[in-house]
């Protein structure tokens, strides 16, 4: 008998996009993972379910494309998204707190 195991050699994991439904290579998305229940995109670890939603792609990123997959929590993970587009910046929304005090030399 021959055991009819699947070739592992140098296959490339292939996701589907829940947004479009592209097939792609898991490097060009967005992991979105189930934990606990809920999405979160921020989960960080590879527990749970995971979905894949184009990393590129904004038009992916919005609340209808989403709802087939993530229901309830569309708005939720398209806000998620579109938050991760944006390049992480401490000084992003930070008040200028610097004090100049003017030297009044009256
Ligand atoms: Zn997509």
């Amino acid at each position: 008998m021959t055991a009819a195991l699947p070739p592992s050699s140098k296959h490339v994991p292939e996701r589907t996009c829940a947004a479009c439904r592209r097939k792609r290579p898991q490097s060009e998305f967005l992991r979105v993972t189930r934990v606990g229940g809920k999405w979160d995109m921020r989960a960080g670890n590879r527990v749970g379910r995971g979905a894949y939603v184009c990393a590129d792609t904004p038009d992916c990123w919005q609340e209808k494309r989403l709802r087939r997959a993530f229901r309830a929590q569309a708005a939720e993970i398209a806000e998620q998204l579109q938050n991760h587009q944006k390049v992480p910046n401490q000084n992003h929304s930070a008040p200028d707190a610097r004090v100049s005090p003017e030297v009044s030399h009256v």
